[in-house]
């Protein structure tokens, strides 16, 4: 059996990394690589992190910000919530809006006191960032040209540039945490994956505004004319989506046409009108679904938008990232303490249970809410039958809430997913504000 190296003795200076070999190669610095080479830190594991991009780049994209009570609770209790805490706004509570009228989903009420938080991705990455370079953790920034190799023998390496210098690192294991367009999954012969996957016929207008919250809480809203959602990434920048032709172009819509659809798709009242702000980006968001079968390749583990991608409609795809690599990281660490591999055997199986769930009810969601173009009027009555359900039953609220809340990591059937029990329930509900700061 190949016992794990002990990687610090076999550190030598190059251009790259002051190493030759490390314990784990963690491919991409989104949440998924950085969260996990956080993990792995505290057991003590080590791990270098290759970014292609540049720190700057990493810490200013804007992207998700709905956080699940189990990813909230996994940054606390490893430390790394403090600024969330402070910053990030609590919600117990979201809005489905049809027909012009809301109904609001209790989400603590219905699920113990659980909660999501509000909190940007990008602060998430910043916070991971600086515990990693603070506890002298190593995350290579403009690395190009980076490539996996022999991870299906027992040594494998990753070969990468810096400026002008190909470099290698050797390790005991590669996570693959590169995103939908990275390299890992890629490297994987086709025989050895299977992957399933649905384009949505339509996609969704992104925009950042400067202005304060629009509502208390999030707005998932269906119109005839379309999907929209009222959401926010702090008290100063709101986020609002609409439905629109996967094919479409921004310059289409210029920003009073924005605000008119808007404002059409989510009144409540004939002269209800959201107060306008300066509109400072604007985007077109494919709307995907995305699975690869399985996330192990012998020393090769993929984790996050790497291995899966959800419509963005049950804001899962932070979420599933940080939920694969907790598994992933008590699976090494198991490696590391006791020498037995059951549990990274057991990685996929107990991450693609999560992952499944999660398509499931992203897929509902985005079904229930969204406008089809090759709906029958008898499909129209079918959607609006099943949000007017929601809107009455209890029980679909209180699945709609545990889903949309996140499951605790050890609510799988599964010796693994039950040791990667990580978070307690909180036995109180939180409040709706912004924390004070
Ligand atoms: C507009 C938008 C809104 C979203 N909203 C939400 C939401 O509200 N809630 C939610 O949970 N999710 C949301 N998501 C999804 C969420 O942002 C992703 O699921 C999440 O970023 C996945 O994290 P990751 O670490 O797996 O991948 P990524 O964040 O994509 O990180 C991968 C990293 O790898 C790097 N990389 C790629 N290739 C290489 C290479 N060859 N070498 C080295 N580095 C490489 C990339 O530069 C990147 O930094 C949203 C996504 C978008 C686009």
């Amino acid at each position: 059996m190949h016992v794990p190296g002990d990687a610090s003795s076999m550190s030598f200076a190059s251009h790259g990394t002051s190493r030759k070999r490390t314990q784990v190669a963690i491919v991409g610095a989104g949440p998924a690589g950085l969260m996990l080479s956080h993990l792995l830190a505290l057991a003590g594991i080590e791990s270098v992190v290759f970014e292609s991009r540049s720190r700057a780049e990493v810490e200013a994209t804007l992207r998700a910000g709905v956080l699940e009570q189990t990813t909230v609770d996994l940054l606390v209790e490893t430390g790394v919530g403090e600024r969330m805490l402070r910053q990030g706004s609590i919600h117990q509570g979201i809005e489905i809006r049809f027909d012009g009228r809301g109904h609001r989903i209790a989400l603590s009420e219905l699920t113990g006191g659980r909660a999501i938080t509000l909190y940007a991705q990008h602060e998430v990455i910043r916070d991971l960032v600086a515990a990693r370079l603070g506890a002298g953790g190593e995350i290579l920034f403009d690395v190009g040209d980076l490539t996996v190799h022999e991870f299906d023998a027992s040594r494998p390496f990753v070969r990468y540039r810096v400026e002008d210098r190909i470099e290698t690192l050797a390790c005991d294991y590669i996570a693959g945490c590169d995103g939908f367009h990275g390299a890992c999954r890629r490297s994987v012969p086709d025989a050895a994956r299977t992957e399933y996957e649905h384009v949505h016929p339509f996609g969704w207008f992104g925009i950042l505004v400067e202005a304060p919250p629009y509502a208390r809480e999030l707005i998932y809203a269906r119109h005839e004319r379309g999907f929209s959602l009222v959401s926010t990434r702090s008290p100063d920048v709101q986020r609002l989506y609409l439905q629109c032709d996967p094919g479409d172009d921004v310059d289409n819509w210029p920003d009073a046409r924005i605000w008119s659809e808007l404002d059409t798709r989510l009144r409540t009242r004939a002269d209800e009108r959201l107060h306008r702000g300066r509109i400072f980006q604007k985007g077109i968001v494919q709307m995907r679904s995305f699975v690869v079968e399985p996330m192990r390749f012998g020393s090769l583990f993929l984790a996050g938008d790497a291995a899966h991608i959800v419509p963005p409609t049950g804001a899962k795809g932070l979420n599933l990232a940080v939920a694969d690599v907790k598994v992933l990281a008590d699976a090494l660490i198991e490696r590391y303490t006791s020498g037995s591999e059951d549990d990274l055997e057991h990685y996929s199986d107990v991450a693609l249970a999560r992952v499944w769930a999660a398509q499931q009810f992203s897929w509902w969601m985005t079904a229930m809410l969204h406008r089809f173009d090759d709906h029958d009027p008898w499909q129209q009555r079918m959607q609006r039958a099943e949000l007017q359900r929601v809107a009455d039953s209890r029980a679909l609220q209180t699945a709609l809430a545990e889903s949309y809340v996140g499951r605790p990591l050890g609510n799988i059937d599964s010796g693994v997913a039950r040791r990667a029990i990580l978070v307690r329930q909180p036995a109180d509900g939180a409040g709706s504000e912004a924390r004070p700061a």
